[in-house]
C-alpha cells in the first residue's frame, strides 16, 4: 500500500471515529462485544480516570492469530472477521470491522492475542501500525486503549465529566452482564471494582450483584407465551420505584435494546400500582422469530420494531398485570422499604459520587442467605391469593364474593384523625383514611362510568355553567364527551351551559365542582384517549368525594371503610400510586419487642 493510501485510510478512520465514538461507553461497548463474539466466559473492563486515560478489556475468549491480529486495524480487510451468525449479529450496528480501526486512529492501542497457537502483541499509535511481535500464549485477548482522543482535541472536549462517562459504562456493563448471566464480568475503575458477576447463569444473582439484596427480595418473576412471543424475567414489587427508565432492561433474543412502547406497556400494566412519573425495575427477556424483528441500524443505539406489536403488548400486559394481581402487596414496616433513590443501593452505580466498592463475598453469602429463606419459606411471593380458613367461612361470603386480596381487619383506633389502626392475627395495620377512601371510589367511578346506559338523575335546579370563549370553543367541539358520560345539558346562550340531568354516580360529591372539573378535563385534553380520560375523572373525582386527612371518623366509618377496601380490584394503593395500607406482621413486632430471637 502506498504512502498515501496510508494516510488516506487514517483520515477515513478519523472521520469514521467522530460518528461512532461519543462516549468512553462506545469503545467499551465495541470492545465488549468482540470479546462475547470470541465466545469469552470472562469479560474483565478495567478504567482508569472512567475511561478517559485508559480502557483495557480482557477476555479469555478464541483469540486472533498474527496475520487476524494486524488485520483486524484494517478497515478494508474486515469481511475476513465477520460472520454473519444471526440477524442480531448486526448488534455491531452496521460498524463491525470499522469501529476498531476508527479506535485505533483516535488513540493508542495495544492488542495482545493467543489462540493457544500463537502469541501476538500489536501496537498501534493514532492509527499507525509501530510494532508486531511475538507474545505469550495466554489464551483470549487483550485490548488497552489509551489517551482516547489524544489526536482529536476537538472530540475530547465534547467527552462529559468523568462520573457521567462512568455512568454510561456502568450503566452499559449492567446490561450486558443481566443479558450474559453465564459470561463472568467484572468492572472496575481506578482499581476499585464496581461490578463482578460469578458467570452462574442465574439472572436473579447477576441482579442482586447490580442492584443489591434489599431489591432483589423485592422482584418477582415473570414468564408467559403466545403463538408469537416467549417472554420471562423479573418485575419490582410497586414499593420499589425508580424515577427514571433507567432499570428497566429488555433483551430481545439476547441483545440488549431500546423500545419505548414496551417501557409504556411495562409502565401501563403498573397503572395506579405506582405514581405516573415512577418506573419500576424490570428485566425483561423476549423470545421472537427474528422474522417479525426490524431492527433500526444506527450508530449509538438499537433500536428495535417488531411487525406483531399488538400480541407482543397483550402478552406482556397480561403476565404483568396477572402477576400482580396475585400478589399481597402491603409494604412491610419494619422492612427496610424503599421509596427514596438516595437512600438505597438501588442507584448506588448510577448516581454520580455513590460508585460504591463491589464486596464480592458479602454479596455472595447474603444471596445465598436470601435463596436459603426463600426455597424454605416463601416469604415474598405469597402468590397464592389468601385462603379463607374453614371456620371463618361464613355464610355471607359467596363464590363470586370480591377478591379480598387482604384478611379481615379490625379497627382498633384513628391517629392523627388520618391513619387507621387495625389488626388481625397476623399483625397490625395503618391504612391512610384518605388513600383507602380514594381508592374505593376510584374503583366504583371507574365502574359507573364503563356502564354504557348510566342511571341518571333529574337535578331539582338545574346547574349553569359559563366559560370563557376559548374554552367554550373547544367544549363545544367535544360534547359529544359529556353524552357518554350521561350528563345532559343544554347549550344556553353564548359560552353557558345549562346541566338539566346527571349521571347518579356525579351525585355522590360536590356535584357542581366535579362537572367543572370534568369540564376542564376535555378542555385542557391533548393527544385524547378515551380510557385515558376517563380514568383522569374518576380519579379526580374520587379524590374530592373521599374523607380527607384530619377528619375524626367513627369506629363504625372505619369498619366500612376497611370492609370496602378489601373488596377492591386493588386495595394496595390509590389511584395515584400512593400506598392505602402499610403493616408490622406479628412477627416483626415481636422482634421489635425482643419478644422474639432472631
Ligand atoms: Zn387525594
Ligand atoms: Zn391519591
Amino acid at each position: 500500500m502506498s504512502k498515501i493510501q496510508i494516510m488516506d485510510e487514517v483520515l477515513a478512520n478519523k472521520i469514521a471515529a467522530g460518528e461512532v465514538v461519543e462516549k468512553c461507553m462506545n469503545v467499551v461497548k465495541e470492545l465488549v462485544e468482540n470479546a462475547i463474539d470470541a465466545q469469552s466466559t470472562e469479560i474483565k473492563i478495567d478504567l482508569q480516570d472512567s475511561g478517559v486515560k485508559e480502557i483495557k478489556v480482557t477476555d479469555n475468549g478464541i483469540g486472533m492469530d498474527q496475520e487476524d491480529a494486524v488485520l483486524a486495524f484494517s478497515r478494508h480487510a474486515t469481511s475476513k472477521l465477520t460472520k454473519e451468525k444471526d440477524l442480531f449479529h448486526i448488534h455491531s450496528l452496521g460498524f463491525r470491522g470499522e469501529a476498531l480501526p476508527s479506535i485505533a486512529s483516535v488513540s493508542n492501542v495495544t492488542l495482545k492475542t493467543s489462540n493457544g497457537e500463537t502469541g501476538t502483541e500489536v501496537e498501534i499509535h493514532g492509527g499507525t501500525l509501530i510494532s508486531v511481535n511475538p507474545s505469550d500464549l495466554t489464551q483470549g485477548t487483550t485490548i488497552t486503549v489509551k489517551n482516547l482522543f489524544y489526536n482529536t482535541p476537538v472530540r475530547l472536549k465534547y467527552l462529559k465529566n468523568l462520573y457521567t462517562e462512568l455512568s454510561y459504562i456502568t450503566d452499559y456493563v449492567n446490561k450486558m452482564a443481566l443479558s450474559y448471566p453465564n459470561i463472568r464480568f467484572q468492572l472496575t475503575n481506578n482499581d476499585k471494582v464496581l461490578l463482578k458477576t460469578d458467570g452462574s447463569n442465574r439472572l436473579l444473582k447477576v441482579i442482586n450483584d447490580i442492584y443489591g439484596l434489599s431489591v432483589t427480595k423485592k422482584m418477582i418473576e415473570i414468564h408467559g407465551e403466545n403463538e408469537d412471543y416467549k417472554i420471562e424475567g423479573y418485575i419490582s414489587y410497586p414499593e420499589l420505584q425508580k424515577s427514571n427508565k433507567n432499570a428497566i432492561t429488555l433483551l430481545v433474543n439476547g441483545r440488549v435494546i431500546r423500545n419505548l412502547d414496551i417501557i409504556r406497556y411495562i409502565t401501563d400494566s403498573y397503572h395506579t400500582y405506582i405514581p405516573q412519573d415512577k418506573y419500576p425495575i424490570v428485566v425483561l427477556k423476549i423470545e421472537v422469530d427474528p422474522i417479525l424483528v426490524d431492527v433500526n441500524v444506527h450508530p449509538t443505539k438499537m433500536d428495535i420494531k417488531f411487525s406483531k406489536m399488538d400480541t407482543l403488548k397483550d402478552l406482556i400486559t397480561k403476565v404483568i398485570t396477572e402477576k400482580l394481581e396475585s400478589l399481597t402487596l402491603i409494604p412491610d414496616a419494619a422492612l427496610e422499604t424503599i421509596v427514596d433513590e438516595n437512600k438505597t443501593r438501588i442507584s448506588t452505580v448510577y448516581t454520580p459520587n455513590k460508585f460504591e466498592e463491589f464486596n464480592e463475598s458479602k454479596k455472595e453469602e447474603e444471596f445465598q442467605e436470601f435463596e436459603k429463606t426463600t426455597l424454605n419459606f416463601d416469604v415474598q411471593e405469597k402468590e397464592v391469593p389468601y385462603q379463607k380458613e374453614a371456620s371463618s367461612t361464613s355464610i355471607m361470603e359467596t363464590t363470586d364474593s370480591p377478591k379480598e386480596r387482604i384478611k379481615k381487619m379490625y379497627p382498633v383506633g384513628l391517629v392523627h384523625a388520618t391513619y387507621i389502626v387495625a389488626e388481625n392475627e397476623d399483625g397490625m395495620y395503618l391504612i391512610d383514611q384518605h388513600a383507602a377512601n380514594e381508592r374505593i371510589n376510584y374503583e366504583y367511578y371507574l365502574k359507573e362510568m364503563s356502564n354504557p346506559k348510566p342511571e341518571i338523575i333529574d337535578l331539582l335546579v338545574p346547574i349553569t355553567l359559563e366559560f370563557p370563549s376559548n374554552e367554550y370553543l373547544i367544549l363545544k367541539e367535544n360534547l359529544n364527551l359529556l353524552d357518554q358520560l350521561g350528563i345532559v345539558y343544554e347549550e344556553f346562550g353564548f359560552q353557558t351551559l345549562l346541566i338539566r340531568s346527571i349521571p347518579v354516580w356525579l351525585t355522590k360529591s360536590n356535584t357542581e365542582q366535579a362537572l367543572r372539573q370534568i369540564i376542564d378535563i376535555i378542555v385542557s385534553k391533548e393527544d385524547f384517549q378515551l380510557e385515558r380520560f376517563l380514568d383522569h375523572i374518576a380519579a379526580t373525582v374520587a379524590c374530592k368525594a373521599s374523607i380527607k386527612a384530619n377528619d375524626h371518623i367513627m369506629q363504625e366509618d372505619m369498619e366500612v371503610l376497611l370492609e370496602r377496601l378489601r373488596s377492591c380490584e386493588n386495595p394496595f394503593t390509590c389511584p395515584h400510586g400512593r400506598p392505602t395500607i402499610i403493616t408490622y406482621s406479628k412477627y416483626d413486632l415481636e422482634k421489635l419487642f425482643k419478644r422474639a430471637m432472631s
